[in-house]
């Protein structure tokens, strides 16, 4: 690791996905490595606006006004009015968080929570099937 390569800013570092909170018009917030812990750190893990989660890994399904409760009553992070809005404008009264770091099938997740967002976070390839000819 070279701290100082010419031309590299500090900004230049390419951010990787980690946390998405997703809801069921399939609108997101995709945050990074930093962004997913600081929010994880600030609102107690998120778990005031938890319907349900996967007991192995961050992805949980969560209650819009509750999340945008605890969004209010958190420290400021720099994604929360983004998140706010998803909240806001959901479809449906529940947006879902996606674990992207975590390689988890989620097997013990196992309440009414776990197919409803699975349903939502994983739809299927390209839509709706064609009409048959
Ligand atoms: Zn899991």
């Amino acid at each position: 690791m070279t701290a100082d390569r010419p031309g590299a800013h500090p900004e230049d570092t390419p951010t990787v996905a980690t946390l998405v909170v997703v809801d069921d018009d399939g609108t997101d917030v995709v945050l990074d490595a930093d962004e997913a812990a600081a929010l994880l750190a600030l609102t107690g893990g998120l778990d005031d606006a938890t319907v349900s989660a996967c007991p192995d890994c961050r992805s949980r399904t969560l209650a819009c006004l509750a999340l945008v409760d605890v969004l209010d009553a958190a420290a400021p992070h720099p994604r929360a009015g983004e998140l706010v809005a998803l909240a806001e404008d959901a479809p449906t009264s529940h947006c879902y968080v996606v674990d992207l770091a975590a390689d988890c099938r989620h097997p013990r997740w196992r309440d009414p929570g776990f197919p409803e967002w699975f349903a939502v976070v994983v739809p299927p390839p390209t839509g709706r099937r064609p009409p048959r000819r």
